[in-house]
């Protein structure tokens, strides 16, 4: 596992990077643009977790809120599947993405967690949190698409396209990878007194 806090955020980090340079060349290939989209979505994911784990959070090592957040950040482009595959436009009319890539889907997601943590079995709870968690991210990454159509985000509200600067989302990225790298020194420096 220690190699995957090592080299888990450059790694991250550079298919973040890469990523976002293919997803404007391969625009025009579904199969192409889902694979390197979704590179990124988990690359994305899985160095919050570490970042989180190395926060502390223990959620982050919780193996039902894991598996969440690593399926929340791709699952939610099932969505697309109207349109990519039937060519039904019903999921997105008026709005950039279709209406899943929206603040909804999290709070939805979150609700029914909080409401299934009460539970005696915890995990179907964590999972869901962690689907939220995942789907945050994955909605993240979608609106800081370099030169991409934005989303939206506070659906049903407003159908209006929220877009954020790539940048902003490459920074959350590293700083992800900045809090695992520094927590990583902080121990090896504990280790060496
Ligand atoms: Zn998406």
């Amino acid at each position: 596992m220690r190699w995957a806090v090592v080299f888990g955020p450059p790694i991250a980090l550079a298919i973040v990077l890469l990523s976002n340079r293919l997803v404007v060349e391969v625009q025009d290939h579904t199969a192409l643009l889902a694979l390197v989209d979704w590179s990124g979505h988990l690359a994305t994911g899985a160095v919050v977790l570490l970042a989180l784990a190395s926060l502390g959070v223990a959620w982050a090592r919780v193996p039902a809120f894991v598996i969440g957040v690593l399926i929340g950040s791709l699952a939610v482009d099932i969505d697309h599947v109207p349109d990519v595959v039937f060519h039904s436009q019903s999921f997105t009319v008026g709005t950039s993405r279709p209406y899943a890539h929206s603040i909804a889907t999290v709070v939805a997601l979150a609700l029914i967690g909080a409401a299934l943590l009460c539970r005696p079995d915890p995990r179907p709870g964590q999972l869901s949190i962690g689907l939220a968690a995942g789907v945050a991210l994955h909605l993240l990454r979608d609106a800081a698409v370099p030169r991409g159509v934005g989303l939206a985000l506070w659906w049903p509200i407003t159908e209006r396209a929220v877009q954020i600067s790539p940048a902003v989302y490459v920074a959350v990225v590293a700083a992800a990878g900045l809090v695992v790298w520094s927590a990583l020194a902080g121990r090896a420096a504990l280790r060496r007194r």
